[in-house]
């Protein structure tokens, strides 16, 4: 049967072509131009686009309509109202007006505030974000939407994120002008979602406490085999897995989500999607339906979709990669070398800017990918380090380095750039290929690799945003006033001093090696190796100053992420650490206490029918498991102890460190002993599945 792609792509969506079918001319104008240049929107043009929109969903089968908005949660959320408008004589009509569209009034207590809670009412608003379109999903119409205060304070992901995307805008245009480029009206941010994930069989998943109310295992003796055959990464497609992801894609093409790419990931039982890039804040938005569609998708095929970062110790975690860039209304992609770019200058201020501002702000980038999970991830084997540095490739390394040393030294090194002239398309060839970088320049952007696969990506965007805005800014004011026939000289020179003062941030070589860590420290970089450490810096006063001054954040809502962020982090510690107690306490223990008593009681009736049998495997078993026994009992007691001890250090930064240093030390300590035990335990004994199980049962 031959599927009509085309025809499929976007049939949920209010996209463009139907918005122009279905507004009058006057107030489609109106809507473009407020999507295009983010001014406000008239009542009177909202109503009628509130009517076309309803109009749309009711032919498409919606009955109702929901602001959709993302909170501090790294879910979405969303309250659902029908339609219908009772007419007072036992009818009802179907209506949904401008102000319905624009603005909703969820109440915002059940959500995490940081505080701002305390200040503020309780009520919140969620208002249209019209640069995202509007989809129907499970008969519903949805419409994205920022989510706020009553008084206005950011209560979600989104907000920030599109503050930063205008600061970014308004900076890289006055660059831009100020570069040549006058024609230049707005760029536009965009980021390429890639995102990795796990399936499990649902009836092994089911009997697995930990992966239900953690989303990852704290237990696990590893499987006979893991991924050290590399036979994984793009294996065949089982077809369960095939028709999991061919109806991924159906669904999300039919959402105007422009999935591109599907294959197996290096582990087993793990995958990857990525999407083609679109605009910063869409990206974001469709990066959070397909994660929703994907576990939707899991549970009707028998299986569950895992997004944790770290859901099995011993083999790769997920990730998720954000592409990022930038291009200009004019269809420029400003990160794009061109054929020379030792020449282009656009480009090197660009790239330099880019140096900077991740140099600068390292710690934001690290704090913007920093959760319980991740931790467990960043570090990793797979993963890239906490330390943030840039990969650029050699060519274009040597490429600066030789601007840089021209101003230096000598006639040599003017060779050199001569070199990095005449190499053809060099870029292409030698750029990426550096998986263990965190952000690497792959071709014609930057792909940032730290975040973990569960998280939103609009943390990392916002920061980034923000802090390449300020840069822009900065290097503005020093080439603002400089009279044009000097402005070229001025720019090589701006080149040079961001390479001496930031060339530190360049790391080309292997990340996950110790070598790098020392070296980075050498080089004074950070490195944030725990979500609290990486926290303790989101208030610092270089941050603050840059988040104020760029309006991204007032200061409360500041310190309202950062407790967040420490909140979620100690909830979901203490979370696990329960959920240990419980599996050792009912499950485990009184799996080695039967299994010690089959074995007891095996050895005395052998006993009884031989006299002088051998015992010695079950006496060695017995003593094992007995001590196991005791030291999982132990371990406990102490989890138990230092977990209640958690809860009562008033100081939120200082117990949240402490939830890291002793209770999540408690738990990996008692892991050990549950492993080993489970190790030479019969499988028929044991109380949950295992490694082998879970990752081998699809
Ligand atoms: P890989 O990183 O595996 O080599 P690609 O380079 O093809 O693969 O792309 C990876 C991701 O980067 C895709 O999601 C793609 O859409 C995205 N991407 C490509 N160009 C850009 C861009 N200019 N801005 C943002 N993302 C981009
Ligand atoms: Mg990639």
């Amino acid at each position: 049967m031959e599927l009509n792609i085309p025809e499929i792509y976007g049939c949920y969506v209010f996209n463009d072509k139907i918005m122009r079918n279905k507004l009058p001319k006057d107030v489609y104008k109106a809507l473009r131009k407020t999507i295009q240049n983010d001014t406000h929107l008239q009542l009177d043009i909202a109503n009628s686009v509130a009517v076309a929109m309803k109009e749309w969903a009711i032919e498409n089968g919606a009955t109702h309509y929901t602001h959709w908005f993302q909170p501090m949660t790294n879910v979405t959320a969303e309250k659902h109202d029908s339609f219908i408008e009772p007419t007072g004589d036992g009818q009802v009509i179907m209506d949904f007006s401008g102000k319905a569209l624009v603005k909703g009034e969820p109440d915002a207590s059940s959500f995490p505030s940081g505080g701002l809670r305390a200040t503020f009412e309780a009520r919140g608003y969620t208002a249209w974000d019209p640069t995202s379109p509007a989809f129907i999903k499970d008969k519903t119409l949805y419409i994205p939407t920022a989510f706020c205060s009553y008084s206005g304070e950011a209560l979600d992901k989104k907000t920030p994120l599109l503050r930063s995307m205008e600061t970014l805008n308004r900076a890289a245009v006055k660059m831009l002008h100020l570069l040549g480029h006058e024609d230049v009206k707005h760029i536009s941010i965009t980021i390429g979602a890639e995102q990795e994930y796990f399936l499990v069989d649902k009836d092994v998943y089911q009997n697995r406490k930990d992966l239900k109310f953690t989303g990852r295992t704290l237990f696990g003796a590893p499987a006979p085999k893991g991924q050290e055959l590399e036979d994984h990464y793009f294996g065949t497609l089982k077809p369960r897995i095939a028709a999991f992801m061919h109806e991924l894609d159906l669904e999300l093409w039919k959402l105007g989500i422009p999935v591109k790419t599907k294959h197996n990931e290096g582990a087993p039982a793990q995958h990857e999607l990525a999407p083609v890039f679109e605009t910063a804040n869409v990206a974001v938005d469709h990066n959070q339906l397909t994660m929703e569609i994907m576990k939707k998708l899991a549970d009707k095929h028998n299986m569950v979709c895992l997004l944790h970062e770290k859901p099995f110790a011993g083999i790769n975690g997920s990730g998720k990669h954000d592409n990022w860039s930038l291009t200009t209304d004019t269809g420029v992609n400003l990160f794009n070398p061109g054929k020379n770019p030792a020449e282009n200058t656009t480009f090197l201020v660009f790239l330099a800017a880019v140096l900077k501002s991740v140099d600068d702000y390292a710690d934001l980038l690290r704090i913007s990918v920093a959760s319980a999970g991740n931790d467990h991830r960043l570090g990793g084997h797979e993963a890239p380090p906490a330390i943030v540095s840039v990969y650029l490739g050699d060519d274009l390394y040597k490429l600066l380095r030789s601007i840089q040393k021209d101003r230096e030294i000598d006639q040599q090194d003017k060779v050199e750039m001569d070199i990095a002239k005449v190499l053809p398309h060099f870029l292409q060839d030698t750029s990426d290929r550096n998986r263990t970088s965190p952000f690497a320049f792959t071709g014609n952007k930057f792909e940032f690799r730290m975040l973990g696969s569960s998280a939103s990506v609009a943390d990392p965007n916002v920061y980034l945003n923000t802090a390449m805005a300020e840069t822009l800014n900065i290097f503005r004011e020093r080439l603002e006033n400089v009279p044009a026939e000097e402005l070229d000289a001025e720019i090589r020179k701006l080149i040079q001093d961001t390479m001496a003062n930031h060339r530190r941030v360049i790391f080309n070589g292997n990340g996950y090696t110790q070598e790098w860590v020392e070296e980075a420290e050498k080089r004074g970089l950070f490195n944030l190796v725990s979500t609290p450490e990486a926290l303790e810096q989101l208030t610092s006063e270089k941050n603050k100053k840059l988040l104020l001054d760029h309006k991204i954040f007032t200061e409360q809502e500041l310190y309202s992420r950062y407790e967040i962020l420490l909140d979620n982090y100690m909830k979901t510690v203490s979370l696990e650490a329960n959920t240990m107690v419980e599996m050792i306490q009912k499950d485990l223990l009184p799996a080695i206490v039967s299994y010690t008593e089959q074995l007891a009681r095996t050895a005395s009736l052998k006993k009884s029918v031989i006299e002088d049998v051998s015992l010695v495997s079950e006496v060695a078993l017995i003593k094992k498991l007995s001590q196991a026994q005791t030291d999982l009992y132990n371990g406990i007691e102490k989890l138990k102890t230092d977990n209640a001890a958690a809860k009562k250090i008033e100081d939120h930064l200082e117990a949240a460190k402490f939830y890291q240093s002793v209770v999540l030390k408690d738990m990996a300590d008692i892991r050990v002993f549950a492993d080993d035990a489970e190790a030479v335990m019969p499988e028929s004994m044991l109380p949950y599945p295992t490694y082998g199980q879970l990752l081998f049962s699809i």
